[in-house]
């Protein structure tokens, strides 16, 4: 079965809100075993909305068509599709029904509803109605020339409660077959085309699992894909591409699909009772926001400290004058003694520290803007890495915090127990 998706709104033509209806519609389509290789966007234009859904029923199965089901003159779906059909537009009256109560429940007696909304009573003729649990309109669906043409609200809410109790049963009752399974492999610390060369040879003959990789700022995902009969069959069949995978890139692989780095640190030192206290200079306090926003980070993360001047790591931290005159804040010597500082002061049994020059002022030749130097300190060992990133401020703030966590990650993976 092939599928297209229309999304209808000028706001989405003009960027003011994202188009997350389509992630969502396409998402679920894989699920179901659904090919989509179309999606278009259009504004709220009478003409221009009806050519793009008269091109698709003419490639596609099943069109699915999101917003402009509203009452406003701007909401223009149950026209284009009537006029794209040929279907002229009748009144349901048990929808119009519902629509009055719904006013006067919520209004009370006397307040009738608007005649505008009566609109959302008509439906291109031969249509079937589909009920919006979360919401008073409903969508509708029809069968035009074999295909299947949906119409659901932009409302992302009724929207996806809509596909799942209606459009959903819809698809599987017309025999669309092979579902796709897909698992998400995240990597961080290294680059996309160094993980790519990695897997080269995994990437150039993929057939069924597809090999998919996708990168963001300090991360790289690789997505693979398996259609098959059943769900269990496709990761059946994705398994021992997914353990190929990880053995090539161990040292950098640290979870699944929606999984967050701060996520499985978190997870792991609470699991070995171990307690963190943080130092930050440039990320100013990034680190600490970012594994403070895992739900039941008290119970490892004791405290942190910003900080950035030069009197504060002395005076919180016990850096030593010398070492700050003798190599200046940002250097190997001054991260080492933070973390070593802020463990001894917090007794606990990592000290993480972070220090270096976010930009875009402040670096010189020898000390350039993007240096940065993390360092961890536990039992017996103070590790310390230097790094010099490319970038904005922003960036080289969000890279050294995952350089810091990745720091964390590998150190954990060989000294925990469980
Ligand atoms: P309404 O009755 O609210 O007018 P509608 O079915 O006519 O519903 P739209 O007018 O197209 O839908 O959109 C209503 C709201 O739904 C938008 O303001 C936006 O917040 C959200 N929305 C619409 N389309 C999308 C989309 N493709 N992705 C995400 N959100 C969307
Ligand atoms: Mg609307």
């Amino acid at each position: 079965m092939k599928a297209e998706l229309i999304t209808i709104g000028t706001e989405l033509l003009l960027g003011e809100i994202v188009d997350t209806n389509a992630a969502f519609l396409a998402r679920e389509l894989a699920n179901c075993g659904v090919n989509l290789y179309f999606k278009s966007t259009v504004g709220d234009n009478l003409e221009r909305a009806q050519e793009v859904l008269k091109r698709a029923i003419n490639n596609a199965d099943l069109i699915i068509i999101s917003g402009g089901l509203g009452p406003t003159e701007d909401d223009i779906t149950r026209e284009v599709v009537s006029l794209a059909t040929e279907r002229g537009l009748v009144e349901e009256s048990s929808v119009l029904l519902n629509l009055e109560n719904w006013y006067t429940t919520r209004y009370g007696d006397g307040n009738s509803m608007p005649i505008q909304n009566r609109k959302q009573a008509l439906f291109p003729k031969g249509s079937n109605i589909v009920p919006n649990p979360v919401g008073t309109a409903p969508g509708f669906w029809l069968e035009v020339h074999g295909k299947i043409v949906v119409a659901l609200p932009g409302v992302s809410k009724e929207l996806q409660a809509m596909f799942n109790e209606t459009i959903r049963p819809l698809i599987s009752l017309n025999g669309s077959t092979r579902p796709l399974a897909i698992r998400n492999l995240n990597f961080v610390g290294v680059g996309e085309s160094n993980l790519a060369d990695l897997l080269s040879d995994i990437i150039d003959h993929q057939t069924n699992p597809t090999v998919a990789l996708y990168s963001s700022t300090g991360k790289v995902r690789v997505r693979l894909g398996a259609q098959a009969d059943s769900i269990q069959e496709g990761f059946r069949l994705i398994r021992p591409l997914e353990e190929e995978i990880i053995k090539r890139a161990i040292n950098n692989f640290y979870g699944y699909d929606d999984q967050s780095l701060e996520e499985v640190v978190a997870a792991k030192l609470i699991k070995n009772r171990f307690t963190l206290a943080l130092a930050e200079s440039c990320t100013g306090g990034l680190i600490g926001h970012t594994l403070t926003n895992v739900p039941g980070s008290s119970l490892f993360f004791q405290r942190g400290y910003v900080v950035y001047s030069n009197l504060a790591k002395q005076e919180d931290l016990g850096v030593k004058k010398e070492t700050l005159d003798d190599f200046g804040a940002v250097s190997s010597q001054v991260a080492m003694e933070m973390a070593e500082g802020v463990r001894k002061k917090t007794n606990t049994d990592f000290g993480l520290a972070v220090t270096g020059i976010a930009g875009p002022g402040g670096g010189s030749e020898d000390k350039p803007v993007g240096l940065v130097y993390i360092s961890l300190a536990h039992a017996g060992d103070t590790i310390v890495q230097k790094y010099l990133w490319k970038g904005t401020r922003e960036q080289v703030k969000q890279r050294s915090t995952l350089a810091a966590l990745h720091l964390l990650w590998d150190t954990l993976k060989s000294h925990s127990k469980v």
